[in-house]
């Protein structure tokens, strides 16, 4: 079995966004050379998460953000942390900070309206995404 690990940057330009990073995932297990197998995408940040969602009405990403606001609000007189973003600590960890796709035939196994998302919930920043393609 083969491992190939690389990593690319996105900047992000709201306090809170999701970035479509599918053309960069897929560039780098098309590079990576693997046919069959699979690939992680790890956000390697406490207020940032990598998610899979759907990309063909953008009303979606902003719902799901939406959501999350009310879901866990900027403000909360019981937060302690002093920087004063726990919310998108508590976001991060709610999202989570990887995925995990199936590569076949050197591609991405996504569905039709699927895409790999990088949620910023902390920005405007510049951010790693790190992706692991293992297989042959
Ligand atoms: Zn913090």
């Amino acid at each position: 079995m083969k491992i190939v690990q690389k990593e690319f940057h996105v900047s992000t330009r709201g306090r809170t966004e999701m970035v479509d990073v599918t053309r960069q995932v897929e560039a780098t297990v098309r590079e990576a050379g693997i046919e069959n197998g699979e690939t992680t995408v790890f956000c390697p940040h406490t207020t940032a998460a990598i998610t899979i969602n759907e990309n063909a009405d953008p009303s979606v990403v902003h719902d799901v953000l939406l959501a999350l606001d009310e879901i866990l609000p900027r403000s909360n007189p019981g937060f302690r942390h002093d920087e004063g973003n726990s919310d998108a600590h508590a976001k991060s960890s709610l999202v989570g900070c990887s995925e995990q796709i199936l590569v076949k035939d050197g591609g991405l196994v996504l569905g039709t309206w699927q895409a790999i998302y990088f949620c910023e919930f902390d920005g405007p920043r510049s951010r790693r995404v790190i992706v692991q393609v293992r297989g042959e």
